[in-house]
């Protein structure tokens, strides 16, 4: 039997950048008495929380003890300590300063010269690139855009796929991955979700074939797929419904 659930968050738990549903809530505390539950995301701390976390139905510490954050794409790793009833950061591999700036410059460039650069249809305050720590984000219409406007922007990808193929030219040495709805992450080789999940082998000590991950990006250059060529059991799900779905048999069948 598998002793962990990973899940992509965007598009596999949610409505991209929103909370979860009841449904999927009460499914993840019921998960949390059986597995080890470990949402993997290019979302920051926060928005685990806001999104996950701060959902769930009345959850004990002996359960938040089995759900593990691995915060942009696993490059930040927090757990619950059940002492302190708070979460403690576990372990944190940001960019360098530099390295935020040359990948920000990049995007920008890369996206005005296609046109997509959508500065005019941003809400007051929101922003387009976003200092993620682990990660640069490029979210097309920034954070707060409303959902149906951002299945609009860019529903087969090739928008983002050439605005990455502009970036691979300018910025050879980062990585850039289509997640989301409209987004981009761009990062340093290797710090994808093979990197989150490796170290989630090391931290929570288990194998390869104790994992199941759930995830609506695993085609080859989507944000899922590093996990899939790892080798990893995968189930590829189209939005939070097919994940409610297998989450149901899986909890019916134990
Ligand atoms: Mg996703």
């Amino acid at each position: 039997m598998k002793k962990v659930l990973a899940f992509d968050i965007d598009q596999t738990l949610n409505v991209a950048k929103t909370p979860i549903t009841d449904e999927i809530a009460e499914l993840l505390t019921k998960c949390l008495d059986k597995f080890e539950v470990c949402p993997i995301s290019g979302q920051k701390f926060d928005q685990f929380l806001i999104q996950i976390v701060n959902r769930l139905p009345n959850p004990t510490p002996e359960q938040l003890s089995h759900l593990h954050l691995f915060v942009a794409q696993g490059t930040q790793y927090y757990r619950f300590n059940t002492l302190k009833k708070d979460w403690e950061q576990v372990y944190n591999y940001p960019l360098t300063n530099e390295q935020v700036a040359k990948i920000s410059a990049t995007i920008e460039q890369a996206a005005k010269e296609l046109g997509y650069w959508e500065e005019d249809k941003l809400k007051p305050g929101d922003e387009i690139i976003e200092n993620r720590l682990s990660q640069v984000t490029f979210s097309a219409l920034g954070q707060e855009a409303g959902t149906e406007e951002k299945y609009a922007w860019d529903p087969d990808h090739k928008k983002r796929e050439q605005i990455v193929k502009r970036c691979k030219e300018l910025a050879p040495e980062f990585d850039y991955e289509i997640g989301g709805t409209t987004s981009i992450n761009a990062i340093t080789p290797g710090m994808n979700k093979t990197f989150g999940m490796t170290h989630l082998l090391e931290e929570l000590k288990v194998e390869k074939s104790d994992i199941l991950y759930f995830g609506d990006m695993t085609q080859p250059g989507g944000n899922d797929y590093p996990v899939v060529a790892m080798g990893i059991d995968t189930i590829t799900v189209r939005n939070h419904e097919d994940t409610a779905f297998a989450l149901r048999g899986i909890l019916g069948v134990i």
